[in-house]
């Protein structure tokens, strides 16, 4: 058996019931519900305003039933109702970035996964604490100005979509930088990004076995961002800066990717290793996360940040990835959470995945 995440109270609506897949329509929503529905679960949209419109576009992906608030600041108080219907929440960086890492902790209905990695993955110092912690090699963290010797990137907290991050070439460039909140410098990574997206269920006694239950690599993608996607097309950043265009990296949309075969054993050890740690940590992470770095030339894969809920990059995968198709066919992350609330329901362990 592993670690208990949710207390038998917290989980005494669901008993009797069937869980209700419930999460706000935005983000990977879409995947969510169609998944849930293809595992035979009902689904409730929590709709901010008024229900997306798009939604009537996708009947196989449209939620059972919507409820409607005016902000998501209200969600909270919606809680009573969820925990009557069944609702297991499941969070997505959308959710847990407009109602705020604090808020979404607080919640009281049972949310997929466990919340306490909110604490460890919001705050960049705890992070990085985490990762390094787990032997996985990160870009390079100055502390002092004075200390930069190559090119930077600096960084706000929290996943606001990399706006107003700062790029400078030396020590010299980064005296420009007018911070308007916490933030971080690192190194400036050169190499080809990669967002590989896993699934850690601690409930499966098959597969790549790590901690008490396995680990699955689902998909893969690479965020195109704007408009720092477009300096190949202008050759270097001084010229989008005379444009008087400040780069940002704003996430537009996603594209696939796959990895050299031979890295995937690489990509695996730093997944695990951050698995491992987080149980020492606090319990261990649950369900999909996603390992964010950076490969250099030299074939070291140094991790900038992780995401430790389903990312909007797995909706490139909704019938299926070049990963997830070998482990089931057809198989999303959205259909993955779905399963694993089904078998954790049948094998009574839902007290390990839910928190
Ligand atoms: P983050 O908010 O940490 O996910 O960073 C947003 C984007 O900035 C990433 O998707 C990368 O394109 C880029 N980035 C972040 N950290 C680095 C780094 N150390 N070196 C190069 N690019 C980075």
């Amino acid at each position: 058996m592993g670690v208990r995440l949710a207390s038998a109270a917290r989980l005494v609506p669901l008993e009797g019931r069937t869980p209700t897949v419930t999460t706000v329509c935005s983000h990977s929503s879409l995947q969510i519900f169609h998944g849930a529905r293809l595992e035979g679960l009902p689904t409730i949209g929590i709709a901010i305003g008024k229900p997306p419109r798009f939604y009537d576009a996708f009947p196989r992906a449209r939620p059972d039933r919507f409820l409607t608030v005016e902000r998501h600041s209200n969600v909270p108080a919606l809680a009573e109702h969820l925990r009557e219907a069944g609702a297991v929440i499941i969070p997505h960086g959308s959710f847990v970035e407009y109602l705020g890492a604090e808020e979404f902790a607080k919640i009281d209905v049972p949310v997929f996964g466990n919340r306490n990695v909110l604490a460890w993955e919001s705050d960049r110092r705890k992070e990085r604490e985490w990762l390094e912690g787990a032997g996985v090699e990160m870009p390079k963290r100055f502390e002092d100005a004075n200390e930069v010797d190559g090119p930077v990137i600096v960084k706000y907290y929290g996943a606001k979509g990399g706006k107003g991050f700062f790029l400078a070439k030396n020590r010299e460039a980064l005296a420009d930088f007018r911070p308007t909140g916490p933030y971080v410098i690192q190194e400036y990574v050169l190499g080809t990004r990669y967002y590989i997206h896993f699934f850690y269920s601690p409930i499966s006694d098959r597969g790549y076995r790590v901690g008490h239950g396995s680990l699955e690599l689902l998909g893969m993608d690479r965020r195109d961002e704007a408009n720092i996607d477009e300096l190949y097309k202008l050759g270097a950043q001084e010229e989008l800066l005379k444009a008087g265009i400040r780069p940002t990296f704003v996430v537009t949309g996603n594209v696939p990717v796959v990895l050299r075969e031979s890295l995937l054993d690489n990509a695996f050890d730093v997944a695990a290793r951050i698995v491992e740690r987080s149980i020492d940590l606090f319990g261990g992470m649950v369900g999909p996360f996603c390992v964010e770095g950076i490969m250099t030339e030299d074939l070291r894969f140094k991790v900038f940040e992780i995401s430790t809920r389903i990312v909007a990059g797995t909706n490139l995968y909704i019938s299926g990835s070049p990963y997830s198709d070998l482990v089931e066919p057809g198989l999303s992350t959205g259909r993955r959470i779905a399963q694993e609330i089904v078998r954790a329901r049948a094998a009574g362990r839902l007290n390990e995945i839910l928190s």
